[in-house]
């Protein structure tokens, strides 16, 4: 499949890495891919900049956001969550329309510092606004109660016996979503229901983040026992 990865993040690399090393045809988007290209220095998190990981994945493409999903059968949304909607319509909606857009963005605000809290919750998601904004899109909630590690490769922690969320209100896409996440080796989908569903998984930061400070490690996952 041609996927864009809008994100060049260590989400966006997780992706993009795994998806291309399943044979997908991989197009990396950002603002601008000489200024990304630049980049020498690692992000705040420390992990390395694009141009170091791209070296080691020479078949995955790096292009505007536009240019990225103007190819694209599938979207990932890959970006800060507070600047998601203003990334795809830097995007264009003329490349958008009819694609399942996989969205792994969570609604963090760090404006107070750490732990962040939500920007939006409760009565509403990012997920469901992104969904509001670009009705042209088919957006998947999912991947974003894990770590980016875990999400390319579940079987990192507990032989892969952990469990990962689906928001959406188209059944296709969900079932697109699906068969990627058990390309990648999850075994327990949970279709959680609409995009409204996107509230819980997104509200389950707040637990993670707590999990984060008190475990010193980001390398766990939610388990649903039944
Ligand atoms: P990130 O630092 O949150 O986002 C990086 C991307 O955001 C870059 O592509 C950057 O564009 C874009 N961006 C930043 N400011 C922008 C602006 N003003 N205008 C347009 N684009 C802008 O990356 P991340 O840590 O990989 O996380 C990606 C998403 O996944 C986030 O929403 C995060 O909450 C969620 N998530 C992360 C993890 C994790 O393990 N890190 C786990 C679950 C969910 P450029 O490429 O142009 O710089």
């Amino acid at each position: 499949m041609k996927i864009a990865v809008l994100g060049t993040g260590m989400v966006g690399q997780a992706l993009a890495g795994r998806l291309a090393g399943l044979g997908h045809e991989v197009t990396v988007g950002t603002r601008d891919v000489a200024a990304t290209m630049a980049r020498t220095e690692p992000d705040s998190m420390g992990n390395s900049p694009y141009p170091s990981w791209v070296q080691a994945h020479p078949a995955v493409k790096l292009a505007t956001f536009a240019q990225a999903t103007a190819a694209a059968e599938l979207i990932v949304n890959a970006t800060s969550g507070d600047v998601s909607l203003a990334v795809l319509e830097a995007a264009g909606r003329e490349n958008l329309a009819g694609k399942v857009l996989l969205d792994i963005a969570n609604p963090l605000d760090f404006s107070r510092g750490f732990p962040p809290s939500l920007f939006v919750k409760d009565t509403d998601s990012l997920g469901e606004q992104i969904q509001a904004a670009f009705p042209e899109l088919k957006v998947v909630k999912s991947l974003n109660t894990m770590n980016a590690f875990l999400m390319v490769d579940p079987t990192q922690l507990a032989g892969g016996e952990h469990s990962v969320f689906v928001s959406g209100d188209d059944a296709e896409a969900k079932k697109t979503v699906t068969a990627l996440l058990e390309s990648f080796g999850h075994t327990d989908v949970i279709d959680l229901g609409d995009i409204s569903t996107a509230r819980g998984t997104e509200m389950l930061l707040p637990v993670w983040l707590r999990v984060y400070g008190a475990l010193d490690t980001p390398m766990f996952q939610f388990k649903i026992v039944r």
